[in-house]
């Protein structure tokens, strides 16, 4: 098929050009297991792709384009900034960059932030100021949890609570204690055993699988993080900014974080961490501690200035939480049809773990259909829609999976 034609059918393969494959095949270096399909353009919630077909996002590069592809105002913003300053130093004093501080500030903690250049970035930072908090004191230990997912450096991989994805890189740093989520006991005996300087966790374990950890147990763990002076940190880097109907997934269980990790969707596609630090760790940094050449930088700032605009229109998160509900409903069928077995969601993230190993079939098939969908393991299907998802959108998702999963056919004035 020629590219950039249109490809209208209902149902047909994605598209890769030979070419295309090719060259990623001899020059890229294999690190990500890619699915058939070749995107060059990206409009609100959809995808297009080399054949011109168009795709329905519920994928939104893994919770980074929760506005839609392309949102005009953020490209506005960048393309103004790109023709005045792109790239200055963190040497130099930058506007954007204290406003864009004050606003994640004024969002959450009223902390101070740091700015890198993505969620494992954001959540070195905050391992580092953990650290050196408790240096003098002849330092401590960090409590993560079980299958939890911080990022891909040594320091962030060590955090993550995955055997599986640390055994080739052994050994990992040692300051890690891994507890299991709700799993209050073991978190105490952490605490009992040794000094331990933070508690690291994601308020949804969100890559494996959209897990939501127990509030009373992060509410347990913030309480002894008090008691024993050490960090309570959350990594909102998937969960924070809307995705959850709060500005943060912790807001909505009523607790105060020392420090809260952001990234993915903050620039609104642009790479962008950051890390916003309360009072009882501001101090602990200083000139020369830590950096980033490129971490809040003008052209980026720009666009996360643009990103928080949108993320403060009225009503956003009332949206956001009836979608999720929209969403939820329309799973109960497969659960009631013997097709899954759970369902689980915060806002608009959200999964389903299905009775049968066939989640990656569904992405195929889905992907046929005209409609993108992640698996985080086997049996369980990952859902991230954009925060602007039309009520159709879900409908039609739903409306699929329904057919697939226990053969009822869609409503003939739902078929698109
Ligand atoms: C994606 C993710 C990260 C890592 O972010 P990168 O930008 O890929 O480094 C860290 N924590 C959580 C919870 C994430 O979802």
């Amino acid at each position: 098929m020629a590219p950039h034609q249109p490809n209208n059918e209902a149902n047909s393969a994605p598209f890769v050009s030979a070419d295309t494959r090719a060259l990623d095949d001899r020059y890229v270096l294999p690190t990500y297991g890619r699915l058939p399909l070749e995107v060059v353009r990206g409009e609100a919630g959809e995808l297009i792709g080399a054949d011109g077909r168009r795709y329905l996002d519920f994928v939104t590069g893994l919770s980074v384009s929760n506005f839609g592809h392309c949102h005009p105002h953020v490209v506005e913003a960048v393309r103004k900034q790109v023709g005045h300053l792109i790239h200055c130093s963190n040497l130099f004093y930058t506007r954007g960059q204290a406003e864009l501080a004050r606003r994640l500030s004024a969002l959450s903690n009223g902390g101070k932030v740091f700015f890198g250049n993505s969620g494992a970035e954001a959540n070195e930072a905050a391992i580092k100021i953990a650290r050196k908090r408790v240096r003098d004191l002849g330092g401590g230990g960090i409590v993560t949890l079980e299958r939890s997912f911080h990022g891909r450096t040594m320091a962030t991989l060590s955090a993550t609570g995955q055997r599986e994805k640390q055994a080739a890189f052994a050994p990992t740093l040692e300051v890690f204690h891994h507890v299991a989520a709700g799993d209050l006991d073991g978190l105490i005996d952490v605490f009992r055993a040794g000094r331990v300087a933070a508690f690291l966790a994601e308020p949804v374990l969100g890559e494996s699988g959209v897990r939501l950890v127990p509030p009373d147990f992060l509410r347990e763990a913030q309480r002894l993080c008090l008691e024993n002076d050490a960090l309570f940190i959350v990594d909102e880097v998937q969960t924070g900014l809307g995705r959850c109907g709060a500005a943060f997934a912790y807001q909505r269980y009523d607790l105060e974080p020392d420090i809260i990790t952001v990234a993915k969707s903050l620039a609104g596609g642009f790479p962008m961490g950051a890390a916003i630090v309360g009072t009882r760790a501001w101090d602990v940094l200083g000139p020369g501690d830590h950096g980033s050449t490129f971490g809040g930088g003008p052209t980026v700032v720009a666009a996360a200035l643009a990103v928080l605009d949108l993320l403060e229109e009225d009503g956003l998160f009332e949206r956001v939480e009836s979608r999720g509900r929209q969403l939820e409903e329309l799973f109960a069928p497969l659960v009631k049809m013997g097709a899954a077995r759970e369902v689980r969601r915060l806002g608009l993230m959200a999964a389903v773990d299905l009775t049968r190993p066939v989640a990656q079939e569904m992405v195929a098939r889905a992907m046929d259909a005209g409609i993108l969908l992640n698996a985080t393991s086997p049996d369980t299907l990952r859902f991230l829609p954009p925060l602007t998802v039309a009520a159709e959108e879900i409908q039609r998702v739903g409306d699929f999976l329904l057919a697939e999963l226990t053969g009822e056919p869609k409503a003939p004035e739902e078929q698109q």
